[in-house]
């Protein structure tokens, strides 16, 4: 069986994590976490990062941190995860989904403006598959109408947009380092703060709403409650074995690439005959090779297709159910405008698996079981 999925490992998880066990700090901040920080402020150029316990958390540090409350509105594209919205929602706001470019199933850069009310305080974007949203529309509406822009960058470690990384161009950035991300600590994330006048509450509201940072860098003399917080930082051990994937970004970057570029050429035939559609990557973006998809005619025929490679021993996986049709999409938001693409791309899209040691060899048989699907060669 070809999984969709393996986490990588990359060989020093092991030695990092004795390593923490062995120095006896394995609480939150310790030696790896400051590592991974580091790491992730030189390589994005935030202001700060900090590790957190998932995206998620790190979206819910978001929202507390731009004071979301009770009838404030946040826009963001109905097409993503759960995570994304329920954040913003746990602290009352109203949900406006916007829909997404049938291109990159990222939001629709043009449909924001109609989106925005008096009520509106922040904009989030997802970076689907790693694959840039167009920041300079994003960033020039949100500027025109002084919103905040969080960027969920969860599957866009290690990708750009006009050369700069992504996460790091909003006001804030969310990294996920689940493990089915490309680097990986089992469940992890970060957040990183781009806009300076926010990291000192940042650091509060991470730290149970004290100022224990500011203590231990001897900037008060004593530490207290001083604002809302929770405890949003992961144990020392995930740092550790998440230092040792960051190490190797570089070579599970390019690896990931040539899988996707390699996936790529050996189903462009079908993609030229119009059989099926493949990614689109917009020339201002370099991508991170997150995801391969391909996106079949309609419902039925992808669900076939699924059928179909199942039964050759491939798992495929299609993606995110659009979260103005859930449940709880209903009750907290609202869809602005027409759903004219979220639906109808998310039923065509289906996933091929792709993960760090996937070999050529399994690319190759993969790729011929889509061209026997569609009898052709
Ligand atoms: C994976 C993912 C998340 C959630 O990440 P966790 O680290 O599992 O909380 C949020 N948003 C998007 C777009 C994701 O892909």
């Amino acid at each position: 069986m070809i999984p969709f999925n393996r986490p990588a490992v990359t060989g020093h998880e092991e030695q990092y994590v004795l390593s923490a066990i062995n120095h006896g700090g394995l609480s939150g901040d310790g030696a790896y976490t400051k590592k991974c920080e580091k790491w992730l402020e030189s390589h994005t150029k935030a202001y700060k990062a900090l590790l957190t316990p998932s995206c998620t958390h790190a979206l819910e540090l978001s929202a507390v941190l731009l004071d979301i409350r009770e009838g404030d509105e946040v826009i963001m594209p109905s097409y993503t995860f759960t995570s994304t919205a329920n954040a913003f929602a746990l602290r009352g706001a109203r949900i406006v989904f916007v829909d997404i470019r049938p291109d990159t199933l990222n939001i629709n850069e043009q449909l924001i403006e109609a989106a925005i009310t008096e009520r509106t305080k922040a904009v989030v974007v997802v970076h689907y598959a790693g694959v840039a949203c167009d920041m300079a529309q994003v960033m020039a509406v949100a500027d025109q109408y002084q919103l905040y822009v969080v960027e969920d960058a969860a599957q866009g470690v290690m990708s750009t947009y006009m050369d700069r990384p992504l996460g790091g161009i909003g006001h804030l950035g969310c990294y996920s380092f689940h493990e089915t991300k490309n680097y990986t600590s089992g469940e992890g994330g970060a957040l990183l703060v781009n806009d300076p006048s926010l990291a000192d509450r940042a650091e509060i509201i991470r730290e149970k709403g004290t100022n224990r940072k500011q203590f231990l860098r001897g900037q008060v003399d004593k530490y207290s409650w001083v604002d809302i917080g929770s405890s949003l930082l992961p144990s020392d051990l995930n740092a550790a074995y998440l230092y040792a994937q960051l190490e190797h970004a570089e070579a599970i970057n390019e690896q990931r690439l040539g899988h996707w570029e390699r996936y790529n050429e050996a189903l462009q035939d079908l993609n030229r005959d119009q059989i099926i559609d493949l990614p689109y990557i917009p020339p201002e973006c370099v991508h991170n090779a997150h995801m391969f998809y391909v996106k079949t005619a309609d419902l039925a025929e992808r669900t076939a297709l699924m059928s179909h490679l199942k039964a050759h021993d491939i798992t495929a996986s299609f993606h995110y159910v659009p979260l103005h049709t859930a449940a709880a999409g209903k009750k907290y938001g609202v869809f602005s405008g027409e759903d004219l693409h979220t639906t109808k791309e998310s039923q065509r899209l289906l996933r091929l698996p792709m993960y760090y040691g996937l070999s050529d060899q399994d690319i190759d048989y993969v790729a011929d079981v889509v061209h026997q699907f569609y009898n052709h060669s």
